[in-house]
């Protein structure tokens, strides 16, 4: 079906009011689930999504063990009520593939040697959905990975930038994802500039690529901060309350 055209962009502002490099607000709570090793909360805008992350712990079945390191399993799950036309349950092409490229982001930053035999089970889920739930999905894992204690070399973090009426902008929204020309979400391991992910939906020139890949450099950035310092004050406050 052909997208029709629609304006996106009024008085050089976009219709949610934010200007073209600007993020939707972020919010990340860790250790939100009892029961997981590590979890995380994380919500961008209308996004809102829950990492839990489950050992390292024995690999079952063992045909799928790897003798020498750990297997990374990582499902992404859409909620039938987290979008307006509700979502048939269970997985399909769509979460298959963002389950896929997740777990390809997050994995070579996790040291997998330590725990041979094992599986590190990460489950995503979207409780409501306004486009980027993969980069929310990341974010999340990222951040509950580290809350579980996993050793990892860094944390991921990521975005999208897409294209609307012709300009490169950040984190696209829902309108802005479905009558927009391009989506492009990026993984990255924002200290060293490594990325981990890179989808393209749509068109870019060369220049507008490298424009969004320098937007999303610059917005991972912010989120690894704000990842790091979830983490920080979570864990500062459990060893407050140990003291005690
Ligand atoms: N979406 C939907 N129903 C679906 C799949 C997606 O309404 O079955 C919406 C949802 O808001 C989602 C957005 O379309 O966030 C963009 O989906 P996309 O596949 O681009 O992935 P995302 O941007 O969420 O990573």
């Amino acid at each position: 079906m052909k997208k029709e055209e629609i304006e996106l962009i009024k008085d050089g502002k976009r219709l949610d009011g934010r200007g073209f490099e600007e993020l939707r607000p972020i919010k990340i709570e860790v250790g939100v689930l009892k029961r997981a090793d590590g979890s995380c909360y994380f919500e961008l805008g209308d996004n809102k999504v829950i990492a839990a992350v489950y050992g390292p712990r024995e690999m079952h079945p063992r045909h799928f063990q790897d003798a020498k390191m750990a297997v990374i399993k990582y499902r992404y799950n859409m909620a039938p009520f987290s979008v307006d036309d509700r979502k048939r349950p269970g997985p399909d092409r769509r979460s298959v593939e963002i389950s896929k490229v997740s777990r390809e982001a997050l994995d070579p930053v996790i040291i997998k040697e330590y725990y041979p035999k094992t599986a590190i089970d990460v489950y995503v889920e979207v409780l409501q959905s306004d486009a980027g739930t993969r980069t929310a999905g990341i974010n999340a894992a990222s951040v509950a990975l580290a809350a579980a204690g996993i050793p990892m070399k860094d944390l991921v973090s990521s975005v999208a930038v897409g294209k609307i009426n012709g300009e490169v902008v950040l984190d696209l929204n829902a309108v802005e994802d479905n009558y927009g020309e391009g989506d492009m979400p990026v993984a990255m391991v924002a200290r060293t500039n490594t990325i981990t992910m890179l989808q393209m939906d749509g068109r870019f020139s060369q220049e507008e690529f490298e424009r969004g890949l320098k937007l999303a450099a610059t917005a991972c950035s912010k989120i690894y901060e704000l990842q790091r310092t979830a983490l920080l004050e979570r864990y500062s406050e459990s060893i407050g309350e140990g003291e005690a």
